[in-house]
């Protein structure tokens, strides 16, 4: 089965690809020649992963009319969206994860950062700062994952050509950061059950119990559903 994955996080489709089981070939974007940016213009993690599934899938029906799926014999287009969501923030900063440390916080937003690692480092900044002082540091990340079937009138497009599911890891949010592993704010989740952040953990342990592994794991058991 060959599926594209919708992200130009060079992590998410490196820990993609190693959860995925032998079988399901994981293109990435650049595979596919999609150079665009996709603006997250959606309320919720499930509108802004069928936003970048949907963009890319109707990019991939485009250049199918060219014939190029005959080549790569595309099946179908995921895309994930990830939110942090913490407990005594009421679930924030969920939708706006991705660039928290812009939000206003009654203070003048924060300039734009270009560089990945330093609004990872930002947003990290502002999680610490926001739950300073507070002993209660329960959180969770949610991640939603969108398929949709781009193989020409397959019996699973007719049934349902478009799938979500969803994963979840509980844990908490640490008072500093910790190790250099993964990417994102991975150097102060805590999950549940361990004393070590995903920082510090090995790629495999995080891979095998993340929110992207479980919803990961419930696409793997509905494409086997659909007989994909
Ligand atoms: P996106 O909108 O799904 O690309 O992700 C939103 C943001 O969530 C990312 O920019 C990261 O800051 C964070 N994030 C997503 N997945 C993870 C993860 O596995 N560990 C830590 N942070 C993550």
């Amino acid at each position: 089965m060959v599926l594209v994955f919708a992200s130009n996080n060079a992590h998410k489709l490196s820990e993609v690809r190693e959860i995925m089981p032998a079988g399901v070939e994981v293109l990435s974007l650049r595979d596919i020649g999609f150079t665009a940016d996709i603006e997250e213009t959606g309320a919720t993690l499930e509108e802004n992963s069928r936003i970048k599934a949907a963009t890319v899938a109707a990019f991939i029906n485009d250049r199918m009319s060219a014939s190029l799926n005959d080549e790569m014999m595309i099946d179908g287009v995921f895309a994930d969206d990830t939110g942090l969501e913490i407990d005594a923030l009421g679930g924030k900063p969920g939708v706006y994860t991705a660039r928290w440390y812009r939000l206003n916080d009654g203070m003048s937003a924060a300039a734009p950062l270009n560089d990945e690692m330093m609004i990872f480092a930002a947003n990290r900044r502002k999680a610490l700062r926001e739950l300073d002082g507070k002993s209660e540091r329960g959180a969770q990340f949610r991640t939603v994952i969108t398929l949709i079937d781009v193989r020409p009138a397959s019996p699973a497009r007719r049934e349902k050509s478009e799938i979500q599911v969803e994963g979840i890891v509980r844990g908490r949010i640490a008072t500093e950061e910790y190790g250099e592993g993964g990417f994102g704010y991975d150097p102060l989740f805590i999950p549940e059950g361990y004393d070590k952040t995903f920082g510090e953990l090995p790629a495999e342990v995080k891979n095998g119990i993340s929110h992207r592994a479980r919803a990961l794991a419930k696409l793997v058991d509905v494409l086997k559903m659909y007989d994909y």
